[in-house]
């Protein structure tokens, strides 16, 4: 019987799971539970054991002995959590001490991995966050330009997010491109949802564009992403918001849905293609944001040799991507219009021949990244 490890990934609406195999890490099963907290799905143990059902009727038995951990995505390590850790009652504690650093996902996390815990109490249960991959960012990245003992009592620091997906997506691109991983300057892009760019030097993160919480940087599907600060308190004096109504408005009502009315890119297209001024005016401020971070990146890593483009948006709408490329041949850019239009799944290339920069789509998949990190705690 070939050993599998479980992957949680909750959030405060949502659980991902799948069910990958060790050796091969071949996604056995995987699948979604979404409407937490409404009627069918009241809340993270009903979830829970909508998932487990799921799974049995997939035919996957979690009790047959095949399955030998559990792994979990956990968003927010703040400063202690850098390598996955074995879940412990010590280890929920300082998560809970966390959670002012990320009010939104940490505490569907914690919550996932306590019912995951108490369902399958036998099993080892392995915490993987999001930040870890950014902790060893250079000082100058990581550091904001504000008051130093501030920042220190408070932890004030750029961590970064999406780190397995960094970290996975850039290992499959040197793999793809023949060149060791400690070779090549990186840009990826992880459009998603939550979308986030990284500069990646011979396999070490040197930049990425989110920050103390995962609000920073590009427009994302309802984030404003980079803002100026002096607007926050502006609203507050001026507009009358309290802290947490700013925080909502930045976080739930700003980006792709609050400029342009709808967050998934299909609706953004067709409601442009219908004369849609509001969507069109988000697709531009979106695409503006993208290539600033790209010319960025190149030049912290003074030249690319791949760029790779993944999650939802970045491995589904070629449109944006020939959008967001467009006119840098003088950067070594060229896209390959027809290459950017096939549609596999695989990870493939869509640039020139000639193009100096390889473009890549390379569909990320996180949970496999989780569970590689998980099975290597457990050992
Ligand atoms: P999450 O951050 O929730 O994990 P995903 O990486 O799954 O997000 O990305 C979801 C987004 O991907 C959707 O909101 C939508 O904008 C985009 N997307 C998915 N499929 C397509 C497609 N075929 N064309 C354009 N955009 C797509």
């Amino acid at each position: 019987m070939k050993s599998t490890v479980l992957v949680l990934n909750c959030g405060s609406s949502t659980l991902k799971y799948a069910l990958v195999e060790r050796s091969s890490g071949e996604t056995r099963a995987k699948g979604l539970v979404e409407r937490i907290g409404e009627s069918e799905v009241p809340d993270h143990e009903a979830a829970l054991r909508t998932a487990f059902d799921r799974l049995a009727d997939d035919g996957v038995d979690l009790h047959d002995g095949a399955l030998v951990a559990v792994g979990h995505r956990a968003v927010h390590g703040g400063r202690k959590f850098v390598e996955p850790t074995l879940v412990t009652d010590e280890l929920i504690e300082t998560m809970r001490e966390l959670e002012p650093l990320a009010p939104l996902h940490n505490p569907p996390g914690v919550l996932g991995m306590e019912v995951a815990r108490r369902l399958l109490p036998k099993l080892p249960h392995v915490a993987v966050f999001d930040t870890a991959f950014f902790h060893d960012l250079p000082v100058a990245a990581a550091t904001y330009a504000i008051d130093a003992e501030i920042a220190e009592k408070w932890h004030i620091r750029r961590y970064g997010f999406h780190g397995q997906s960094h970290e996975y997506v850039s290992q499959q691109a040197a793999a793809f491109v023949g060149r060791p991983y400690d070779a090549v300057r990186q840009i990826v892009l992880h459009l998603g949802n939550g979308a986030s760019a990284s500069a990646i030097d011979g396999g070490r993160p040197v930049d990425t564009s989110m920050g103390l919480t995962p609000m920073e940087g590009l427009v994302m599907g309802t984030r404003s992403g980079d803002i100026d600060p002096g607007v926050l308190g502006y609203l507050h004096r001026t507009a009358g918001l309290s802290v947490e109504e700013i925080d909502t408005l930045l976080n739930r009502r700003s980006g792709m849905l609050g400029v342009g009315g709808a967050v998934d890119f299909r609706e953004i297209h067709s409601r442009i293609d219908s004369g849609d001024g509001h969507a069109e005016l988000a697709y531009r401020i979106y695409l503006h944001r993208l290539r600033k971070y790209i010319g960025a990146y190149l030049a912290v890593l003074g030249g690319a040799d791949v760029i790779s483009f993944t999650a939802g948006v970045g491995e589904n709408d070629a449109r944006l991507r020939a959008d967001a490329l467009s006119g840098l041949s003088a950067l070594g850019i060229e896209l390959d219009g027809e290459l950017n239009v096939s549609d596999s799944r695989y990870t493939r290339r869509i640039s020139t021949e000639s193009s100096a920069v390889t473009v890549l789509v390379v569909p990320t998949d996180e949970e496999l990244a989780i569970a590689r990190a998980c099975a290597a705690v457990v050992g």
